[in-house]
C-alpha cells in the first residue's frame, strides 16, 4: 500500500453542447471557473478544470482521469464520480456515445484501456517477475437497495466485509476480466442490463446509481523482495441530481426522490469531510458512500465531474448544480 496522505479531492466541470442552435447561453467559461448569469443574477465557481462544449473526451480523460487510473497500480484508491440532472452529459462523459474504444469513447473504456496497457508495459519491464488480476463488478443503487447488473438478478445484495475487515457488497459477481475487450464486454453486459431492469423491474436508469468497481491486484519481484498491491477503481454515473418537487409526485416517484436527495447529500458531507479531515465522517448514512467507504476514506485519489447544460431553459436545475460543486469544493 501506498504511505502518502490523500489528497484533496478535484472537481471538474464539462459543459455539454447546447441544445439551441442560437444563443441564450447562460454560461461562460473564464479558465478555470465558469460564470453563470441570467439577467442581473450572476456567480462565478470555481474547479480545478473546466471542459467547454467542444472539449474532445480525449482531453477530458487526460486531464480529469488518467492520473486516477495509473494512480491505482501505486496502490492509490481512485473514484471518478459524474453528477448532474439527467441528459446533462454524465453517461456520455462515463462511457460515450457507442460503449466502444473508439475516437469518442468516455472515461470508463479509455481508463480500462489504460490499464491494461500499463499494465503490459511492467510486465515487459519486469519479464516474469510481474504479475496482476483485475476483476470487474456493476450494481446498481436504486432506493438504496444494491442489484446485480451482471448477474441481472432482482435479487436486494448486502453490505459486508471481507477477511480483513474491508467493506463488500456480498454476493457481488466478481468477473475475471483478462484484457480491453473482455472488460467491455462485462461493462456492456452490465449496462444493457441496466436498461432491461428499468422496464422488466421497473428500477428507472435515470433514479440510480450505476457504480463499477474495478478491482486491481499486482505482485512484482524485486531482488528477494515481492510486493503486492490492490487498489480499486470505482466509476460511478450518479442518479440524476434534478430536484423533483416533493409536492407534485407521490409514491415510488417520492421514494426515489428522497432516497435520491439523501445519497447525494450524504456524498456531498462525505466528500466535505475528507476536504477538512473531519474526525468522524458518517459514511454510512447511504449505501454509496458505505461502499465507497475504503476508497474514498484512505489512500485515494477521487474526482467529481460535474455535467450542466449551457441553455437558459436548464437555467435553475444548471445553478443548483453548481450549488452543489461549490459546496463540495472546500480548499
Ligand atoms: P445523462 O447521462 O446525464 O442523462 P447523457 O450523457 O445521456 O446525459 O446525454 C444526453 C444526450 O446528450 C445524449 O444523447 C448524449 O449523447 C448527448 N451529449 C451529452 N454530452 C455530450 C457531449 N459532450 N458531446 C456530444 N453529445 C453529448
Ligand atoms: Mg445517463
Amino acid at each position: 500500500m501506498a504511505t502518502q496522505a490523500a489528497e484533496r479531492i478535484k472537481v471538474y466541470a464539462r459543459i455539454r453542447p447546447s441544445k439551441e442552435s442560437v444563443g441564450h447561453r447562460v454560461l461562460s467559461i473564464h479558465d478555470s471557473s465558469i460564470t453563470a448569469k441570467l439577467d442581473r443574477e450572476e456567480k462565478t465557481f470555481q474547479f480545478d478544470g473546466v471542459f467547454g462544449e467542444d472539449a474532445a473526451q480525449a482531453e477530458v480523460f487526460e486531464t480529469a482521469a488518467a492520473r486516477i487510473v495509473t494512480g491505482t497500480l501505486s496502490g492509490f484508491n481512485g473514484t471518478i464520480f459524474a453528477y448532474g440532472q439527467t441528459g446533462s452529459g454524465k453517461t456520455h462523459t462515463m462511457i460515450g456515445p457507442s460503449g466502444k474504444v473508439d475516437s469518442d469513447a468516455g472515461i470508463i473504456p479509455r481508463g480500462l484501456q489504460l490499464l491494461f496497457q500499463e499494465l503490459e508495459r511492467k510486465a515487459e519491464a519486469n519479464p516474469g517477475l510481474f504479475k496482476h488480476s483485475i476483476t470487474v463488478s456493476f450494481v446498481e443503487l436504486y432506493n438504496e437497495h444494491i442489484y446485480d447488473l451482471i448477474a441481472n438478478t432482482d435479487e436486494k445484495l448486502k453490505i459486508g466485509q471481507d477477511s480483513e475487515g474491508g467493506v463488500i457488497v456480498k454476493g457481488a459477481t466478481e468477473n475475471f476480466v483478462k484484457d480491453i475487450n473482455d472488460a467491455m464486454e462485462v461493462v456492456m453486459r452490465g449496462w444493457n442490463n441496466r436498461a432491461v431492469a428499468e422496464t422488466a423491474m421497473n428500477r428507472a436508469s435515470s433514479r440510480s446509481h450505476a457504480l463499477l468497481m474495478i478491482k486491481i491486484r499486482t505482485e512484482e519481484v524485486t531482488g528477494e523482495i515481492s510486493h503486492a498491491r490492490s487498489a480499486f477503481l470505482n466509476l460511478v454515473d450518479l442518479a440524476g441530481s434534478e430536484r423533483v418537487s416533493q409536492s407534485k409526485v407521490e409514491g415510488d416517484r417520492l421514494k426515489e426522490t428522497a432516497n435520491i436527495n439523501k445519497s447525494l447529500l450524504t456524498l456531498k458531507l462525505v466528500i466535505r469531510g475528507l476536504s477538512e479531515k473531519a474526525g468522524f465522517i458518517q459514511f454510512r448514512n447511504s449505501t454509496l458512500t458505505h461502499i465507497l467507504k475504503d476508497s474514498l476514506g484512505g489512500n485515494a485519489r477521487t474526482a467529481v465531474m460535474i455535467n450542466v447544460h449551457p441553455d437558459k431553459m436548464y437555467y435553475s436545475e444548471t445553478l443548483s448544480t453548481l450549488n452543489f460543486s461549490a459546496e463540495v469544493r472546500t480548499i
